[in-house]
């Protein structure tokens, strides 16, 4: 065969060689098992075929040398193993007819007797389970609880001899054993019947108690449907699921009960033929009949027996997740991995996933909640429970995904919690699943899935992208929950080196950095302190002060591929980091020769990054922070024309300012009406520090109404934790709530407090013209819209500034929404109008910040197929 196989075709073709494989060692085991009885094997087959009272030395003599034991024991194997090779299956010694055809004939009475069973056992389990289910606690509940719990542990020949007794022996309605007419299968059918039953009735009774207590049959409830009518509609399907999933297992014990049950009705079928062989030391029919029936049919459950039990559900063939991770690695054939996803995504489409209940998501609203309309935003973002995702390609991720990682690390979308579903803006994109690996390899084996599969993954490091799209993903999606992963791997204090995963928050890391003596620390930043570290330097954030080019200090990504490739993107590329000198985690110098890789994983959605180097700043000896306060009519233009000039003599770091309009200074709770300036300096000793406040003064104080300094060391002259060292204080948060008229409280939760809130974050020119322009034109946005705006820079270099545009306004307030939105838009489109394009886009950004130019579009598109051919991760968010 080609090396181009469909993968599934290779796992089956795999499969098969472990079977054969079992079957010759088991094949071995049974045939050295046989021989090691006690007892002459030529004697005992001899006295099966002529009755021990004839039995003379000769025809034992005789059918010695006829059955070939007079041959040295290994002669007799080689000889054996060669003709099962071959597929023949030889003749019973015993009987003389050929081991298939005894089979076969009596496969057909065990394979009647086994369906019976199964049937039987059924038409009992399903109605009593779901009429116990139906009243757990009941009356019927109880005793059939206690029925099932005595009959399952009561061995089946026990039930059997109790059947015989009362009803062939005493009654006299049925015959006690043997086989001639249908009535000889009763007793052994209802056997097997009664201890199948004493577990399928207890898995049929909890299916429906937990179905009956989900929250999606309660919400039907809620909808108005009545309890039955919401069970039988929402509830059966779900309840059919173990149950469908037990009876494939219950296969296995179908074949078990078969040796006791065949032997104790004298039912000839492969269990009693086994037996008889063994007694009998017919070599032949005993070994084929226990490996060529009895074994593989039992190995085949429950494995493989779960395969028709997931087509029953529309689900793939079930593949174990290294399986899949074995077939998804690294690329062996031309086609590559995207072959291997069974619903491939349309290329070009703005959703590249076949949603299909999308369009059924809009009419279940309209059924739940009438027309969209105003006021109905917050329903509309909520979570609907008959959004279930039953997507095949999402489903088959589930299950693998399931394979993949402990139990509690997967919430369905039914189980993910509001913290998932909710956002600070109208936002459609929905968790279709939680997955929170627990280490980097379980996470990658999720990224793995989801590019096999087709299905869509978004990563979260800690879901604190409030006013960029929250917790949500930019198009259906599930969520890895990459919080788990929050181990420091490495730090280096002599360098100022730290590996980190993408759970390592801000404060955690400064709390680690404090510890070991804070002679390193992480540029604080005006975001969360419990947001991810790792994630504010993907999204390419800004921290205060040298060194606060988050981006430019992260090197060395562990990414995780769609593909099931896990790419180092630094010095690995060469053999290791070792050959910059550093240890194998820490390399020291961040860009290898030929292409700079993690631009690929900044803001793309291309791969997920389970952990990166970052570079950290040394902690200056002296540090203060400097207000100028430019007053409610700055003079701008002459303002930063100094501030540039300041960057760039190396008096301030370009990092080191920051630009605040009045709105902000408020919403921020910093205190001041007017425009505010504010510098972060610092120095290897007062002098130094002196020099440079002078310096800044020099340039800065005429325009400003008032300077305000602040230093990092209290009155006895000790430092203090400020930001200028690395404490980011969360201050800043309070403007989330700049809309809602009041203050978070200690655990201020913005996406389920109600708290409207979007982030533009345009590129504007360090030029008092420029800004002028850019706030002239918030104005206008949102002059009649329902909404705070708040206006905030960070100088990047002499040239440039990142803008920060912050609209906050009520979600609970009617219309606020759509106004608020409105206003966005318009702001987004006036912005690049003016030449500001954004530098960071939120997922209300996409829309209304699209890549215009044909040629970026379509080169993005090429690298997404290239480093994500499914277009399985974050789906939307790059175009
Ligand atoms: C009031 C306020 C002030 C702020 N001030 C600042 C500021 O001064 N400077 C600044 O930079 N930001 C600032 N922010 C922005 C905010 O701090 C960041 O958006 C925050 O760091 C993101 O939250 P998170 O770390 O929990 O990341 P998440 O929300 O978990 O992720 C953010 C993004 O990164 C992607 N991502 C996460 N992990 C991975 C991964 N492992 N691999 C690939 N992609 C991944 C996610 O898909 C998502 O798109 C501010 C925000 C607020 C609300």
């Amino acid at each position: 065969m080609g090396a181009v196989t469909h993968p599934f075709l290779r796992i089956v073709r795999a499969r098969l060689g472990q079977a054969v494989m079992a079957a010759a060692v088991l094949a071995t085991l049974c045939f050295g098992l046989i021989h090691a009885l006690p007892g002459d094997a030529a004697l005992r087959i001899a006295a099966a075929r002529v009755g021990e009272g004839r039995l003379t030395p000769e025809t034992v003599a005789r059918i010695r040398a006829e059955a070939g034991l007079d041959r040295p024991l290994i002669v007799q194997y080689g000889a054996w193993m060669g003709r099962l090779a071959r597929g023949d299956l030889g003749r019973s010694p015993v009987t003389r007819r050929p081991v298939a055809a005894e089979l076969g004939s009596h496969a057909r009475h065990t394979l009647a007797l086994g369906l019976a069973g199964w049937l039987l056992s059924y038409a009992v389990a399903l109605p009593l389970g779901l009429a116990a289910g139906l009243r757990p606690g009941g009356r019927l509940d109880r005793v059939t609880q206690a029925a099932s719990v005595a009959l399952a542990s009561t061995p089946s020949f026990l039930i059997g001899i109790v059947l015989i007794s009362i009803l062939a022996l005493s009654l006299r309605w049925l015959p006690p054993a043997g086989f001639r007419t249908s009535a000889h299968m009763v007793l052994p059918a209802a056997t097997l019947a009664l201890g199948l039953a004493a577990n399928s009735v207890r898995v049929v009774r909890h299916a429906v108690v937990d179905v009956r207590g989900a929250f999606f049959v309660t919400y039907a409830q809620l909808r108005g449907l009545p309890e039955g009518a919401a069970f039988r509609r929402h509830g059966l399907r779900h309840a059919a699921v173990p149950v469908v999933t037990f009876m494939a297992l219950q296969t296995g014990f179908v074949i078990d009960g078969f040796v006791v049950i065949e032997t104790l009705f004298a039912y000839p079928g492969i269990g009693d033929l086994l037996v008889r062989s063994l007694l009998a030391r017919d070599v032949p029919m005993a070994i084929r009949n226990d490996r060529l029936a009895v074994t593989p049919l039992k190995n085949a459950t429950p494995e493989t027996a779960r395969d028709p039990a997931r087509r029953l559900y529309g689900l793939p063939p079930r593949v174990r997740i290294t399986d899949l991770i074995e077939e998804v690695g690294p690329r062996r054939d031309s086609r590559g991995p995207a072959a291997l996803s069974p619903a491939p995504p349309r290329r070009g489409s703005v959703r590249p996933m076949a949603w299909s209940h999308m369009a059924s998501r809009r009419h279940l609203l309209e059924h739940a909640c009438g027309p969209p309309r105003e006021g109905c935003s917050e329903f509309a973002h909520d979570f609907r429970p008959d959004m279930t995702p039953d997507d095949p390609a999402v489903a088959a991720a589930l299950a693998a995904w399931r394979d993949a990682l402990a139990p509690e690390s997967v919430l369905s979308a039914l189980e993910a919690s509001h913290a998932y579903r909710r956002g600070t803006f109208p936002w459609d994109g929905r968790p279709l699943a939680v997955l929170r690996p627990r280490s980097a390899d379980e996470a990658a084996a999720c990224v793995a899935v989801a590019g096999a599969f087709g299905a869509p993954l978004h990563p979260v490091a800690r879901g604190r992208s409030w006013g960029l799209g929250s917790r949500l993903p930019p198009q259906d999606a599930a969520i890895l929950d990459l919080a788990g992963l929050d181990r420091v791997i490495a730090l280096d204090m002599a360098r100022g080196l730290a590996r980190i995963e993408p759970g390592v928050t801000f404060a955690a890391l400064q709390d680690r950095l404090k510890r070991e003596g804070l002679a390193w620390h992480l540029p604080s930043f005006g975001g969360p302190p419990d947001a991810s570290v790792l994630a504010n330097a993907l999204e390419r954030g800004d921290g205060a002060g040298p060194g606060g080019d988050r981006f430019a200090a992260l090197w060395d990504l562990d990414v995780a591929l769609s593909t099931g490739e896990r790419l180092r993107t630094g010095s690995a590329r060469f053999g290791g980091a070792q050959a910059s000198g550093a240890t194998a985690d820490l390399a020291i110098h961040p860009r290898p020769a030929g292409p700079t890789l993690e631009g690929l994983f900044s803001q793309s959605g291309f791969g997920v990054v389970l952990a990166a180097t970052i570079a950290l700043q040394p902690t200056p000896a002296f540090a203060e922070a400097m207000l100028f306060d430019l007053g409610p009519a700055p003079r701008l233009g002459p303002a930063l024309a100094a501030l540039a000039g300041l960057i760039r003599d190396g008096v301030v770091d370009p990092m080191g300012a920051a630009l605040w309009d009045g709105a902000k200074r408020r919403a921020s709770g910093a205190g001041g009406d007017g425009w505010g300036l504010s510098l972060a300096l610092s120095g290897p000793d007062r002098g130094f520090l002196a020099a440079r406040r002078r310096r800044a003064l020099r340039a800065l104080r005429p325009w400003a109404v008032e300077v305000l300094v602040e230093g990092d060391r209290d009155a006895t002259g000790r430092r203090r934790e400020t930001p200028l060292t690395g404490f980011s204080d969360g201050a800043n948060l309070a403007s989330l709530y700049a809309g809602r008229g009041r203050r978070p409280g200690d655990a201020g939760d913005p996406d389920a407090d109600g708290c409207g809130f979007v982030w533009l974050c345009p590129v504007a020119p360090l030029e008092g013209a420029a800004v002028e322009a850019l706030a002239a034109a918030v104005d206008a946005a949102t002059a009649a819209a329902p909404v705070v705006a708040a206006l905030g820079f960070q100088a990047q270099s002499a040239r440039a500034l990142h803008g920060y545009v912050s609209l906050a306004w009520d979600r609970a307030q009617p219309g606020a929404d759509a106004a608020a939105m409105a206003a966005h838009d318009r702001l987004a489109e006036r912005l690049i109008a003016l030449g500001m394009p954004p530098f960071r886009r939120g997922w209300a950004g996409l829309a209304a910040q699209p890549i215009a130019d044909p040629t970026a579009r379509a080169v993005l598109a090429r690298l997404r197929a290239a480093l994500d051919p499914a277009g399985a991760l974050s789906p939307g968010r790059t175009l």
